[in-house]
């Protein structure tokens, strides 16, 4: 979902924010669902939109350099480390030429760039100061340039902000998006806790991972494949806002995927132009069938 500034969330900056299950229309008129046909005046036949994703000239990520961020006093608990901050550190390390990875693979940028299969982890960093949530995103950019010392200077730095705040009555359960640290463009994105969250849960009863982590995967997923299509948030998305995660949100297909390294996590898929017009996909929550998961 697009969201412009001084949107119902009142984020301070554009950022594209994951709905919490079933709840795209909590967030404004954006609750229509993509791609449905519209009547064409005066042609008396009725003219089907394609749901497809288009290009709006700004860049990709041809790879994504990543490093976490885990803010909080509470990451300091061995169970919360144990869990969660060295389960997001397999999440990332094994997405990197994973079949899942390459579902974004498609997309291209005006001057010849693709996004590439592969993505490096360049490990976590722990700030145990009190987190905020994440209704402003010149916040979460301000603790990146806090943690992120050297930003990536080819322009492919991605920082997820993992916080310990509960979601309380947001209606997202996580959003990326861009700004600028030292001259250098970085990708950021922001991170409720998850635990115990019924509208951010995949449900997982297949992996062994637990609930929060589970949650926090499969929303990390989302994101991530939302930022090496549409980085700057004016690359790849439809004709409602929506970005290849967006389009595929909370739909399955499968109870978990591998990654390149054998773990498994239960993941949505990605929407693929091509998947929807070769028929390949599965479908999505509205029966259009243009979503991967590499399964
Ligand atoms: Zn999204």
């Amino acid at each position: 979902m697009r969201v412009l500034r001084s949107a119902v969330v009142a984020l301070s900056v554009g950022a594209l924010l994951f709905p919490v299950a079933g709840g795209w229309s909590a967030a404004g008129a954006a609750g229509t669902k993509p791609g449905r046909g519209s009547a064409h005046a005066g042609s008396g036949f009725l003219r089907f939109r394609s749901p497809n994703m288009t290009y709006h000239g700004g860049n990709v990520m041809t790879t994504a350099n990543i490093k976490a961020i885990f803010w909080g006093t509470s990451w300091t608990t061995a169970s919360a480390v144990g869990d969660k901050v060295s389960g997001i550190d397999t999440f990332y390390n094994g997405f990197s030429g994973s079949n899942y990875a390459k579902t974004s693979d498609e997309y291209t940028d005006g001057r010849g760039h693709q996004v590439g299969p592969a993505t490096s982890y360049q490990n976590h960093v722990i700030d145990t100061s009190a987190a905020s949530g994440g209704s402003s995103t010149s916040v979460i950019l301000n603790e990146v340039v806090k943690e992120i010392t050297s930003p990536d200077p080819t322009g492919n730095g991605y920082y997820p902000v993992y916080t310990d705040v509960p979601r309380g009555n947001a209606n997202y359960c996580a959003w990326h998006s861009t700004g600028t640290d030292r001259g250098v463009t970085v990708q950021f994105a922001f991170f409720f806790r998850l635990d115990g969250d019924p509208g951010c849960d995949p449900q997982d009863t297949t992996t062994t991972h637990s609930q929060g982590l589970a949650a926090l995967a499969n929303v990390s997923a989302h994101e991530l494949s939302e930022a090496r299509s549409d980085p700057n948030l004016n690359a790849w998305y439809d004709s409602q806002g929506q970005e290849n995660g967006d389009k595929c949100a909370w739909t399955f297909n499968v109870p978990s995927v591998a990654f390149s390294d054998g773990t498994p996590w239960k993941l949505q898929g990605e929407w693929s132009n091509q998947a929807y017009n070769t028929g390949t996909g599965y479908p999505n929550a509205s029966g259009q069938r243009g979503c991967l998961n590499g399964h």
